[in-house]
């Protein structure tokens, strides 16, 4: 779903840097037609490796999401452009203002005509993507049930993005020259409650949980001694089993929430696909996230880079309306179509920060993979293999092309690709004469 909105650019960025999904859902893998797999005749086998037709499948997926992801930010900049330049959102305001005298009435009918207009702009790309990602096998999701989902991320975008309208306007008509951070420090406050929440409130209305205790108990001793060993303490009834399978192939284990909210949770297809030292090794790396501070250390990095871009942001609406206000009909920042101005601004700068978002991932990711391997030590009997064939079986399950190109790599993949992931994980052994595991001291 490409909800090109604020609550989207505030909520979905900074929280989804935050539950790591193991690599299961790196969001796009393309192939440049290289192959680096051992030369001919070579006996050595890379650490992650597709049969024949599984690769030529995952090089054409991979070839798809890389497309669908460089043209959606691309259409959902230029829709962007379009609807101000049409005019329509100057009609939009228009409709807005003569519906309602009351500026709470006003700024919720202003979100509504806009997030439906992006929404049915966009819903193109999202049934090709649902399309494609049913044909190679990704989702089993009916259309009756996806379609349930987009209502339910529109009801939701529209009630909190109306209200996070609401105070940015509010804001900037108190503080025209400072209201970038002004309204920062909410829009923080309200990610950290977002993060906080979301595990009890948003998550179960898209999946079924239901305690692990009740279907697995064996694993949750499994996943108890293996916070045990790396000195955190998640009961087993803050372990849940996500189902799913009901719209999902792939396979996932992580740890979300803090404080109070804190959980584990690991998808069904993870126990039905993984073995539990495979799951320990994917637990492992989830926990390392956490015991390592990558979360708060997440939420500080992204803090400044979005008050960079909100300063970025306000320099860049003046300027637009400066130079366009007349020909959009949009008079001032204090005009509700100053907010599509402002998401224009942001999606590009979004786009721009990639690369530094996906780097500073990336780092974080790796640290996570040497954690998970160390965790699992001493539990398992090969860390080496077990967290190589983790790899590939999440490689295989989510077609993950063996060579993705370095460019896409470099700009859309917040995790390293599997690949290089699989075969760190063969060779790192800190165990062996002279070598020191980077988190534990044996
Ligand atoms: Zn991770």
């Amino acid at each position: 779903m490409r909800f090109r909105f604020l609550i989207f650019c505030l909520l979905v960025t900074l929280t989804m840097t935050l539950p790591c999904a193991l690599g299961a859902q790196t969001p796009s893998a393309a192939s440049s037609g290289r192959q680096v797999q051992s030369p001919a005749g070579s006996p050595e086998r890379p650490a992650y490796s597709l049969p024949p037709d599984k690769l030529a499948r995952a090089i054409k997926y991979s070839r798809i999401r890389v497309i669908l992801d460089f043209v959606g930010t691309g259409w959902g900049i230029l829709q962007l452009i379009l609807l101000l330049t049409l005019r329509v959102v100057a009609k939009m305001r228009n409709f807005a203002v003569r519906v309602s005298r009351n500026r709470w009435g006003q700024c919720f009918v202003f979100t509504f005509a806009l997030l439906l207009v992006t929404t049915v702009l966009n819903l193109p790309l999202d049934l090709y993507g649902q399309e494609m990602a049913r044909v190679y096998g990704q989702s089993v999701q009916g259309w009756g049930s996806w379609s349930w989902d987009v209502g339910k991320g529109f009801l939701l975008t529209f009630v909190f993005g109306g209200l996070l309208v609401m105070l940015l306007f509010w804001v900037i008509r108190r503080s025209p020259n400072r209201w970038w951070l002004w309204f920062w420090i909410p829009a923080m406050i309200l990610v950290l409650i977002a993060v906080f929440v979301a595990p009890v409130l948003i998550d179960p209305l898209f999946n079924k949980f239901e305690p692990l205790a009740r279907t697995d108990p064996a694993l949750v001793d499994r996943l108890e001694q293996v916070g045990a060993r790396g000195g955190i303490k998640i009961p087993p009834d803050r372990m849940f089993l996500m189902k799913a399978s009901e719209k999902v192939t792939t396979l996932n284990a992580y740890v979300t929430g803090y404080g109070a909210s804190k959980r584990v949770v690991v998808w069904d297809n993870s126990i039905s696909k993984a073995t539990p030292d495979e799951i320990s090794f994917i637990f492992g790396h989830e926990m390392g996230h956490y015991v390592l501070n990558h979360i708060p250390e997440t939420l500080v990095f992204s803090g400044f880079l979005l008050l960079g871009e909100f300063y970025v942001g306000y320099r860049g609406v003046r300027w637009l309306i400066a130079q366009y206000g007349q020909r959009w009909n949009i008079p001032s920042q204090n005009d509700w179509g100053a907010l599509v101005v402002l998401l224009l601004v942001l999606s590009v700068l979004s786009f721009l920060s990639e690369p530094i978002v996906n780097s500073y991932s990336r780092m974080h990711e790796h640290d996570a993979d040497v954690y998970g391997q160390e965790v699992i030590h001493g539990i398992v009997q090969d860390p080496q293999r077990v967290a190589q064939q983790s790899f590939q079986l999440l490689g295989e399950m989510s077609l993950t092309d063996p060579n993705p190109n370095p460019f896409f790599e470099f700009w859309t993949f917040s995790h390293p690709s599997v690949s290089s992931r699989a075969a760190f994980a063969a060779k790192y052994n800190p165990w062996v004469e002279g070598g020191h595991p980077k988190y534990f001291v044996k």
